[in-house]
């Protein structure tokens, strides 16, 4: 039966819609499709599809009656065959439509399986029509159309009907397979994808998500990929970031590739992650239509980085000595920088008060009502905290929030995280405690930015407390621990540069203790320190917070006002010596102390040092008008040349500038050296040397007598340990002056001692020698001094006997081994004949009370020749040797003296 044309558009509508529906499931459709042609043309149809392999299977088939149906399935299900090997491929080689005719049949016979053949002849199939369904070329599949009646009854229609249905069907077949390819490879690739740890997107050209991996984007982001669907991407993205992901993803709308740019995104918890983000344009590829966006978790790297890059800046700081509360400020800014929510502190352990102290936090502003005095915790607290473990506690049940519990929680603190900061051996500095609203554990970020925080402080407070041990030993006085001389200077000159822009000038006080010995004398020394200690803490009291109370050192003490008027500073000096004057209790003993203070007020154009000396002038002044004196600087004082010298003779002293020269002594009896006087030389840089008649008074009078004597005895006993076994000198005696000041000085004994057992230098090789007026006016003193030298082996000489008014009975009570006659009587040796008696007198006592008799300044044969004359044991002076350096007087001893030996009848050995 031949169909109609409109019954041919249909069948075609008909079979188009079912492929339609069928979408990739084509094959349920096949058998509907093979019905729909059997109900038009009343003959079976059957389509065969050829396989991957080339094999060709049933895959649709239809009849009008059952069983022809049944045999045609059963017939050719199972069977398989080529294609290329079919009675199709045989009969229609080019792929076209052919009618079924016993010529193409007997043609192809030897192709044909004999299955078919034998279901032909049963079925009365004697003709019928063929089609290959193709597709670009290639064959897919078979349509064939069966039919009863005779070859050549089809007409030029059925050919077109079968035509264009197989070509439907190919096409449709074709499309569905590669929908289906397609779906299959994007499973594939999203399997894929979920398994990559990367998250991929695929969105619209502004930016709209529309397909998400699964698996990527939960795993760095925290998002599920359907709560994703249909947001734009932006808006996970750091509002910081918005220029540049946008700059990016125009880019990779262009036609060049976008270079990889690393953003934060926000993760679904809060919080942001760093991505590396890359983009490909697929707007135009069919499938895809998209822009496909890949991002890179690079978190962790990128805070590694981050700390690292804070490391080194505050390693910076530490190195370069930025002040510690700027280093602990940035140790607190990084760990916030990688903490959410959390505000950091650091708190020190003070020093004194063993309390916490917050110290840093630039952030900690606004922490709410924590009052001063409930914010101090124990260092005990943290002492108690395992060391190295960030510990987690709530103002609920932490007892160390006992004290201001309640305004904890009110505040809004859920939680503080401490860790506490250590140093190498385990000392406590201090904690890093973070406070937050929240309650949790620390993250593994925030516990790596913690521990760094913890470590980089413990390394900044240690350097600090180094370097400000070393700088306040370089700036303070071991006693008092108040600045020193060099501090005071320093904060002077920056006093005076500012007055040189425009500030009100400072003042300089100086403070002169007036009775000081006296304490030293009775309540021995580690007292005296301690009333300086007093005293010290005292000055500090009367003045501003911001004057400096500077030790000078003895029992002086220097005050820098910043910014006083001459009035203010002669009201502050009142105080001063007020505070001093206050009677001190130590030990049961009291002590009555007061002081001379010296005032100077800069002027323009007065330099920091001038303003000291001033201070230093108009003290002296003070002093001499008696104890309790304030006197302030005038010009009328202007800087006397003796002022000068005061002032240089004290830095020469301070500065270990005094040298020492030896002049020789001969043994009249033996004609042989006997030893040499240490005498003391000091070189003024303009004003060349200097007598020590001179600068040994000036010393005593501004109290560096002591000082200057611990000074001479040091090179001295240099000397002789140098000599010590050279045979010219090893057995010289030495004569040493020593003053009465020095003899008072409690610690005069003991740094003789100490300075001996230093140089290893004998004790019995020393002469002190003392003048008689010492010795009559320290007598007490003295006496107790003069043992405990003697003690150390050394002996005793009477320095400059005869001009003291002092009687030799009295002198007897020293056990003096000898005395020196002073220059005086020797000029007037040859002037004055009763000079000669008196000279006799004193000889002959002397030798009665066993002392031997030293003539001073002999500069003439005929002087030396007549205290031979008169017994004189020893002699010194200018014609056996002038004072010399010490190697230039070792070498003049060397030699023989010029010096007969005389034997006297005293002399002979009888
Ligand atoms: P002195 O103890 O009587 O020392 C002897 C002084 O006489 C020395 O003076 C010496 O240079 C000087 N002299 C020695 N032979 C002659 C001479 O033939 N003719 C003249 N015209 N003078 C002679 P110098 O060195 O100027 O010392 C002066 C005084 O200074 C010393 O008198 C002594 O009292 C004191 N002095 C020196 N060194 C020290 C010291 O280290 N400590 C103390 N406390 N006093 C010292
Ligand atoms: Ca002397
Ligand atoms: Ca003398």
């Amino acid at each position: 039966m031949t169909p109609r044309a409109g019954d041919e558009a249909r069948l075609i509508a008909a079979v188009l819609q079912a492929f339609e529906e069928a979408g990739s499931e084509y094959e349920r459709v096949l058998d509907l499709v093979c019905q729909l042609g059997c109900e038009l043309t009343g003959d079976p149809w059957v389509i065969r599809l050829v396989d991957d392999a080339g094999m060709l299977h049933l895959a649709g088939s239809a009849a009008v009656d059952v069983e022809t149906l049944a045999d045609i399935r059963q017939t050719l299900t199972g069977l398989t065959m080529p294609y290329e090997r079919s009675r199709v491929a045989s009969v229609t080689p080019e792929g076209a439509p052919v009618l079924i005719t016993p010529e193409n049949l007997a043609a192809s016979s030897h192709t044909a399986q004999p299955a078919i053949v034998a279901l032909a002849e049963r079925r009365g199939f004697v003709g019928g029509l063929v089609a290959p369904m193709r597709v670009r070329g290639r064959v897919i599949g078979v349509l064939w159309w069966p039919c009863r009646y005779h070859l050549g009854e089809h007409d030029e229609d059925d050919l077109r009907l079968i035509a264009t249905v197989a070509d439907r069907c190919a096409l449709a077949i074709d499309n569905a397979r590669l929908v289906r390819n397609l779906e299959s490879e994007r499973n594939r690739h999203a399997a894929l994808l979920a398994q990559v740890s990367d998250a991929v997107a695929v969105v619209d050209a502004d930016g709209t998500i529309r397909h998400v991996t699964a698996g990527g984007v939960t795993r760095i982001l925290g998002w599920l990929p359907e709560e994703l669907l249909g947001l734009n991407m932006f808006e996970l993205v750091h509002r910081k970031d918005h220029a540049l992901a946008l700059e990016g993803f125009v880019h990779a709308l262009g036609p060049d590739d976008m270079p990889p740019l690393v953003l934060r995104a926000r993760h679904r918890e809060g919080g942001w992650r760093h991505l590396y983000v890359s983009a490909q344009n697929l707007l135009d590829d069919d499938v895809v239509g998209g822009v496909v966006v890949t991002a890179h978790d690079v978190t962790q790297q990128v805070l590694a980085n981050a700390l690292l890059n804070d490391e080194n800046e505050i390693l910076e700081r530490v190195a370069t000595g930025a002040p510690l509360t700027d280093t602990l400020d940035a140790v607190c800014r990084m760990i916030d920088g990688h903490v959410r929510h959390g505000v950091s502190t650091i708190w020190l352990v003070d020093d004194e008060s063993h309390v916490l102290v917050p110290t840093a936090g630039p952030n900690a502003g606004p922490l709410p009502n924590i009052e001063p005095e409930h914010s101090r915790r124990g260092v005990d607290f943290v002492q108690l905290l395992p060391p190295d473990e960030i510990s987690v506690s709530t103002p609920a049940t932490g007892p160390e929030w006992e004290p201001w519990r309640e305004q904890a929680i009110a505040s809004g603190i859920g939680c503080s995280w401490t860790r506490p900061i250590r140093d190498a051996q385990d000392l406590v500095y201090g904690a890093v405690i973070l406070y937050r609203s929240d309650e949790r554990e620390p993250t593994e970020t925030e516990r790596t930015a913690i521990e760094l925080g913890a470590r980089l402080a413990a390394v900044a407070v240690h350097r600090a407390r180094d370097a400000d041990q070393l700088a306040h030993a370089a700036t303070h006085d071991t006693v008092t621990n108040l600045p020193n001389r060099r501090l005071f200077l320093e904060r002077l000159r920056q006093a005076v540069a500012r007055q040189e822009r425009g500030a009100a000038a400072p003042s300089v006080l100086f403070l002169d203790l007036d009775r000081f010995k006296q304490v030293n004398d009775r309540a021995g020394h580690a007292a005296g320190d301690e009333v300086l200690r007093l005293l010290g803490a005292r000055l500090q009291a009367v003045v501003r917070p911001t004057d400096v109370v500077a030790r000078f050192g003895g029992d002086e003490f220097a005050v820098l006002c910043d910014e006083t008027t001459d009035d203010e500073a002669i009201s502050v000096s009142e105080r001063l010596l007020a505070a001093i004057c206050e009677p001190l209790e130590l030990a049961g003993r009291r002590h009555h102390l007061s002081a001379s203070i010296g005032i100077a007020t800069g002027r323009s154009n007065v330099s920091h040092d001038a303003l000291v000396r001033r201070a230093d002038v108009a003290m002296y002044r003070a002093k001499a008008l008696g104890s309790g004196g304030i006197v302030s600087f005038t010009s009328g004082m202007a800087e006397s040349p003796r002022a000068d010298l005061e002032h240089d003779l004290r830095r020469a002293i301070e500065a270990d500038e005094i040298f020492v020269h030896y002049q020789p002594i001969v043994d009249l009896r033996t004609a042989r050296w006997s030893g040499v006087e240490a005498l003391a030389r000091w070189r003024h840089p303009e004003q060349g040397w200097v007598p020590p008649t001179v600068f040994v008074t000036l010393a005593e009078e501004i109290g560096m007598a002591v000082r200057l004597g611990d000074s001479v005895l040091t090179r001295v006993c240099r000397d002789a340990a140098r000599w010590a076994h050279d045979p010219v000198m090893r057995h010289q005696g030495l004569g040493i002056n020593v003053s009465g000041r020095q003899l008072a000085d409690p610690r005069f004994v003991g740094s003789v001692q100490r300075q001996l057992q230093e140089s290893g230098v004998a004790g019995n090789r020393f002469i002190v020698e003392l003048t008689e007026t010492t010795m009559m006016e320290e007598f007490e003193s003295a006496m107790a001094s003069v043992t405990a030298l003697r003690s150390l082996g050394m002996s005793l000489a009477i320095d400059d006997f005869g001009t003291g008014h002092s009687t030799l009975a009295r002198l007897r009570q020293f056990p003096a081994v000898g005395l020196k006659l002073d220059r005086s009587f020797i000029v007037e040796l040859g002037e004055d004949e009763r000079s000669a008696d008196i000279v006799a007198a004193v000889v002959q006592l002397a030798h009665a009370v066993g002392m031997a008799v030293c003539a001073e300044g002999v500069e003439t044969r005929e002087q030396l020749a007549m205290v031979q004359r008169l017994g004189v044991d020893l002699a010194q002076g200018f014609l056996l040797g002038r004072p010399l350096p010490p190697d230039e007087v070792r070498e003049l001893l060397a030699r023989p003296p010029a010096v007969q030996p005389i034997l006297t009848m005293e002399h002979l050995p009888l």
